[in-house]
């Protein structure tokens, strides 16, 4: 059955904590939740964290969120091992919106992103996060198995292509560990994966023209069959650029790693 806003619930304590580890997550961090949802993750972020925003799109679940939230952690059987249990969830500012729209500037100071996003919003949340990036310094999302694949694929792979070097430009993104969909309640048809996306303010790389490089990548892989002297033909003086810098004309797309796209663009610049 599919659920609406991709509500797959998390319960298991001990991969609840191993994400919020994942986070590096201490005392002294402002923590962005995106879809908290029942709040399992919210509470134990609320535990580690100096104060926990949570941006959940539904209005059903806000209500629910509010009655779980007044509840002090002090009940045996899971919370009450964390660090810090006893107090309230005080720290924890419930706001309902969607997370692709929030205005994330209007937070005060930097932040981390820890959140068991739904899968359907992958892709656009996560550049949505990155529009903000002066201000992230850190994101640790559980997403679908795959996309995490391509998102941390290095040259070579199968997965490797617009996504990863997209990634990779702005973020060092580590996957760390597997969750099974026998995890969730209810299990979704995939598996997923914990990546840690470490967040620059400025580019990884030294890119002279940051929308020419980013055409020049997306052009390539459009046609990943082809080699790159052929699908990169409507850039002017690509043969040039590619014996400048002594590159073979005849590779595919996914043998370029970032920085070698980033030389080809820069070459033709
Ligand atoms: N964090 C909870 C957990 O681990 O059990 C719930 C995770 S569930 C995969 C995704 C949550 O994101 C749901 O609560 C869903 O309602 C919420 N959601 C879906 N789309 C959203 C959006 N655009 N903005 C904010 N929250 C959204």
């Amino acid at each position: 059955m599919k659920r609406p806003f991709g509500q797959h619930f998390l319960f298991d304590p001990n991969i609840l904590k191993k994400i919020i580890a994942c986070g590096e997550v201490t005392r002294e961090d402002t923590v962005v939740e995106i879809g908290p949802g029942l709040g399992t993750l919210t509470r134990f972020l609320s535990l580690y964290a100096k104060k926990v925003i949570a941006i959940e799109i539904d209005r059903k679940l806000i209500g629910k969120l509010d009655r779980i939230l007044a509840v002090p952690p002090l009940e045996k059987g899971g919370i009450e091992s964390c660090r810090g249990a006893g107090g309230g969830f005080g720290n924890v500012e419930l706001i309902q919106a969607d997370a692709l729209k929030f205005p994330y500037d209007t937070i005060e100071g930097k932040f981390k992103v820890v959140a068991n996003i739904p899968y359907y919003i992958t892709t656009p949340l996560f550049f949505r996060l990155l529009e903000f990036k002066d201000k992230v310094t850190g994101m640790t999302l559980l997403m679908q198995k795959e996309v995490a694949k391509r998102i941390t694929a290095s040259h070579g792979s199968k997965d490797y292509g617009v996504l990863s070097i997209s990634a990779q430009f702005y973020t060092r993104p580590e996957l760390k560990f597997m969750v099974s969909r026998k995890a969730f309640v209810p299990p979704p048809e995939v598996d997923s994966a914990v990546v840690h996306f470490e967040v620059s303010p400025s580019p990884l790389y030294p890119v002279r023209n940051e929308e020419l490089f980013f055409d020049v990548v997306k052009t390539a892989f459009a046609q990943r069959r082809k080699t790159i002297s052929n699908s990169l033909k409507k850039f002017e003086g690509i043969k040039n650029a590619l014996s400048d810098i002594g590159m073979d004309p005849g590779l595919r797309p996914e043998k370029l790693s970032v920085e070698d796209f980033v030389r080809l663009a820069n070459a033709l610049t």
